[in-house]
Parts: structure tokens; sequence; C-alpha cells
């Protein structure tokens, strides 16, 4: 697992951005971590639509300051996000 930080907004969608760029292309899964002592937070909704676009299917690690996991996916997080299952008619009027 490569260790990268954001701390802002659309902090997701920067690192795997960034890491993309330098030659990583393939993914095992995403670690998400914070510093909150009895949450597991998980990426934003921004992100979460980055990701599901990105690869729907990797497993997300929400990790707590403990080192307690939470394995979770975006099945979960987004429902119904792959680009490649949404029902678009009532957007293009189709
Ligand atoms: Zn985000």
């Amino acid at each position: 697992m490569i260790p990268v930080s954001g701390g802002k907004k659309q902090a997701t969608e920067l690192n795997v951005s960034v890491l993309f760029s330098q030659g990583y292309h393939h993914f095992a899964g995403f670690a998400i971590s914070d510093d909150l002592l009895d949450t597991y937070v998980g990426p934003c909704g921004g992100c979460r639509q980055f990701l599901c676009e990105f690869n729907p299917v990797l497993p997300i690690y929400l990790v707590r300051p403990d080192k307690a996991v939470e394995v979770t996916s975006l099945a979960k997080l987004l429902p119904e996000c792959s680009p490649k299952t949404m029902d678009l008619a009532f957007h293009n009027g189709v």
C-alpha cells in the first residue's frame, strides 16, 4: 500500500490522480484514515463518485488511529454507482 495524504476536500480523488500520473495504474484497494478516534471516515461524495468511475469494485479500507479497520465497498457507500448499471434514460429523455 502506498501512503498518500491530502487532508482536504477531494483528497482521495487527488491522491489517486497523482499516483496514476506517476505510473501506478493497478490498485488493490483504497485505504482512508482520519484522526477521529471513535469513528471510521470514508471518502466524501465527490470522491465516491470519482472512485466509482475509476474502479467500482475495489475494496475500501477505513482505518482508525488505533489501527482498527473496517472493509467496505462502493456498493455500500454509493449504491448503484456504476455507470454501467445506471439507467440513464431519465437524464437524456430516452
Ligand atoms: Zn473527497
